[in-house]
């Protein structure tokens, strides 16, 4: 799939002497990984280069992955920037990325702005680790993948796929896996620090239980306002993570968080279904994803309810016109 194009990457990689990786704001799993991973196959392929991995923004729950660096605004002038995992030029965590010589992106977010001289964009892949894996094997006797980068490139694999269980999962990426952990990764000590938490978590468990809300047609719902964020103690991010807590209710094909942004004041949404799509409704609430796992904002309680209509038209008719749904 798309192997010239992946040529021509690794082309103008082998061009430059500079090279710098950035991703999304708010990274995830995938992001970092993407990025982290990459960077480090770069670096140990290519020693006389100068790679960089920048970012503007941080996530508390993946600080063991490492920090990353800080680049001189002379090193674009001659520097290929390589944006991994975002969609958008909004997206980029990199204030200086239009500084750069020249852009490549590689992304598995549906298209909606090419903003890349290249653009490797392949919406089908669970993850853009995915993609970053699928490099790997294809110049597999031309790159050096540690046992390092392997566990970054899987970690962002196993994460934005909820350890592979969500839509997107193929065969392809099962081998991609596959591929990686053959080159060493470390899972033990991985999943440890993704999925083992800190006892305090499961208060804000017991919080969301308190206070998810149903609608008629099913669609569950949890409101995460300042005051709840201060009195539990939560990051934006922490706070943010709630959304995963509705994600299997019978009957709940889709759910929602909506998130208090007291910095931004707005309130920040995200959303998730199965069986059936909800980026169309995140577009609608300025925002947009994948067909599943969408993100939007919305800038009142009353647009949040008009959300939650929306969402429970949507599910109503989707049951009213499917059998078989859980
Ligand atoms: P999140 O709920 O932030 O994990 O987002 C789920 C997916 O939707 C991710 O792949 C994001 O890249 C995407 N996404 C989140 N927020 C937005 C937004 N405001 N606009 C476009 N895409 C978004």
């Amino acid at each position: 799939m798309n192997e010239q194009l992946k040529l021509e990457i690794l082309e103008k990689i082998e061009a430059y002497d500079t090279v710098i990786i950035s991703r999304h704001i708010r990274p995830d799993g995938d992001a970092v990984g993407s990025t982290m991973g990459f960077a480090n196959i770069l670096r140990d392929t290519y020693p006389e280069k100068k790679v960089f991995l920048t970012d503007e923004d941080f996530s508390d729950y993946l600080a063991f992955c490492g920090g990353e660096d800080v680049v001189p605004e002379e090193a674009y002038k001659d520097a290929l920037l390589i944006v991994i995992d975002t969609g958008t030029r909004a997206r980029i965590s990199n204030k200086n990325y239009t500084l750069a010589k020249e852009i490549i992106k590689i992304d598995h977010h549906i298209e909606a702005d090419p903003y890349g001289n290249l653009n490797w964009v392949e919406d089908f892949r669970s993850s853009a680790c995915e993609m970053i894996a699928d490099f790997c094997v294809t110049f597999k006797h031309r790159l050096k993948v540690s046992p390092k980068a392997a566990t970054y490139i899987y970690m962002g694999m196993v994460t934005d796929s909820g350890r592979f269980r969500f839509e997107g999962v193929t065969g392809e990426t099962m081998r991609l896996a596959g591929a990686m952990l053959e080159y060493g990764v470390d899972y033990e000590t991985l999943f440890a620090h993704l999925y083992v938490e800190d006892f305090s978590s499961f208060k804000l468990k017991s919080y969301v239980y308190d206070h998810i809300r149903i609608s008629e047609n099913g669609v569950a719902s949890i409101y995460m306002d300042a005051e709840a964020q201060e009195k539990l103690g939560l990051t934006l991010e922490a706070a943010s993570s709630v959304v995963s807590e509705l994600s299997d209710i019978r009957g709940s094909l889709i759910w929602v968080a909506f998130i208090d942004n007291t910095k931004k004041g707005n309130i920040r949404v995200r959303l998730r279904s199965r069986f059936l799509g909800i980026n169309d409704l995140a577009i609608k609430y300025h925002g947009g994803g994948h067909n599943m796992a969408a993100g939007a904002t919305v800038y009142s309680k009353e647009e949040m309810e008009s959300l939650i209509r929306d969402a429970d038209a949507l599910l109503g008719e989707y049951k009213r016109t499917h059998g078989g749904w859980l």
